[in-house]
């Protein structure tokens, strides 16, 4: 996937502007809101499942070469393969690979933001390969010939009247706009791509170490139909998805649905185990697996290992009132909100990412709702931090900041500078309870009003309020 982190500031202004995107945002954003706080409160140990999947992915990452070795040793003694990539490149050659030895024609695809970040689409129909995508967001924005702008809902941008513009143009039938009736030509279209296709390939929502299976969660049955029917099953993960047991596995299956898309439990939740066995109905006669490094384990033993504690559930973008304006196109690369602000600069590196973790409120809203308590606003400061300590922040924000620390020093200056500023706003504002236009920084009142202050300053009030004055 392309490269955009850089172009972030124009990207939002862009998106602020876009009707049709903002429509889309405000129908998802009220749905998975509601629905998840809905099932929260509805499961008693809720809050509890929560703190046993954090501590679990703590063990595995404190312990991740030994929990990856079992599951290769599991997954080698089922009979199936495990590829060790250590950045994007190196897991494209090993895919294009297998789909070479297999002399593959057609490769069908689940959902994978991992293969996203891999650039496989593009590696893929480079070499002549037809790629299907066969989740039905991911199929929407592949007609579009657009990335995913959400890591479970890819097509969340996209309203119902684009959707029907898409399938008229591509699928050369009448135009329709009813929603069931749009899923039911996109399954009909889909349906026989399965059955053409010599490779299929998914995503690994968890790998189980004690029974080396992959395991995917769907709500449209899609990702089975994809792995089940290709001749060769490449799963398609980060290292970090590993968890030592079907039994830990219960957890997280009880906190993904509800946190992800307010769901008890997605629709299928599917364990595949090494190729079709003897006596086996069905299943692909082989079972790759390609591990993603892609940066990861740099990250273990640092302040950042928190990050690999996440389950990719979407709860945190749902959340998020900054993703939730501008959508998930505007941060330029696979993982948007707030996951994607910590993670993009981490696995891209530092350049072309300054504005990512500038672009939060720090609200706390994502740490609240995430179901492995990763404290996102913390790691998005600790970001912060090192883009000061290496000199990445803009001249005029450190000089504001100089400033700022040089009268903070000085309580009295500090104080005096206060009811100064307020009197000048309260002045300015004539009345009027609000400022629409501030004159040295009229970035931040391009899109809002500035509430004016009273005349007095928060200080001040609070002193009031105590009986300290
Ligand atoms: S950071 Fe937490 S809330 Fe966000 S996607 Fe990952 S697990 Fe979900």
């Amino acid at each position: 996937m392309e490269f955009r982190s850089p172009e972030f500031q124009p990207r939002a202004v862009h998106a602020l502007h876009d009707a049709n995107l903002q429509k889309a945002l405000g129908k998802a954003r009220g749905g998975f809101v509601e629905k998840r706080a809905q099932c929260a409160a509805e499961l008693p140990e809720f809050e509890a499942l929560r703190d046993t999947a954090a501590e679990i992915k703590n063990h595995v990452l404190a312990n991740l070469d030994h929990y990856l070795e079992k599951y290769e040793a599991a997954v080698t003694a089922a009979g199936g393969h495990v590829h060790w990539a250590k950045d994007a490149e190196e897991a494209r050659a090993i895919i294009l690979g297998i789909c070479k030895k297999a002399n593959a024609k057609r490769i069908t695809k689940g959902k994978s933001m991992v293969s996203e970040e891999m650039s496989l689409n593009e590696a893929l129909i480079g070499e002549g390969y037809e790629v299907v995508e066969t989740d039905l967001g991911e199929y929407i924005i592949q007609l579009a010939d657009e990335p995913p702008s959400h890591i479970i809902a890819p097509a969340v941008h996209k309203t119902k009247e684009q959707v029907a513009d898409l399938f008229a143009a591509a699928h050369n039938k009448p135009r329709i706009t009813d929603r069931a009736a749009l899923v039911a030509e996109a399954r009909e279209v889909l349906r026989e791509k399965y059955f053409d296709a010599e490779v299929g390939i998914t995503g690994g929502n968890f790998l189980v170490a004690e029974t080396g299976s992959s395991v995917i969660v769907t709500n449209e049955g899609n990702g089975d139909l994809t792995q089940t029917l290709a001749r060769v099953h490449i799963v398609t993960s980060g290292i970090e998805r590993v968890i030592p047991t079907l039994d830990d596995l219960s957890v997280f299956l009880r906190v993904l649905a509800r946190s992800a898309t307010g769901q008890e439990t997605e629709t299928y939740t599917t364990l595949s185990t090494g190729p079709r066995r003897e006596g086996d109905v069905d299943g692909p006669e082989e079972y790759h697996v390609v591990l993603l490094d892609n940066g990861r384990s740099k990250m273990l033993g640092t302040r950042f290992q928190d990050m690999l504690r996440c389950i990719r559930c979407g709860a945190c973008m749902n959340h998020c009132p900054v993703y939730g304006s501008i959508g998930g196109h505007a941060y330029g690369w696979v993982y948007p909100g707030p996951m994607g602000s910590v993670l993009t600069p981490l696995i891209k590196g530092m350049d072309g990412t300054y504005d990512l973790p500038n672009a939060c409120t720090l609200n706390g809203r994502c740490q609240s709702v995430c179901p492995v308590r990763i404290p996102l606003p913390d790691l998005l400061r600790e970001i912060r931090h090192k883009q000061f300590r290496e000199e990445r922040t803009p001249k005029r924000q450190k000089q504001a900041l100089k400033l700022w620390r040089y009268a903070a020093e000085r309580p009295a200056l500090y104080h005096f500078a206060e009811r100064l500023g307020v009197r000048i706003l309260a002045g300015m504002a004539k009345g009027k309870g609000a400022l629409r236009r501030l004159p040295f920084d009229p970035g931040w009142t391009g899109a809002r009003d500035l509430p004016a202050p009273e005349g007095r300053t928060f200080i001040d009030q609070w002193q009031a309020q105590r009986g300290d004055k």
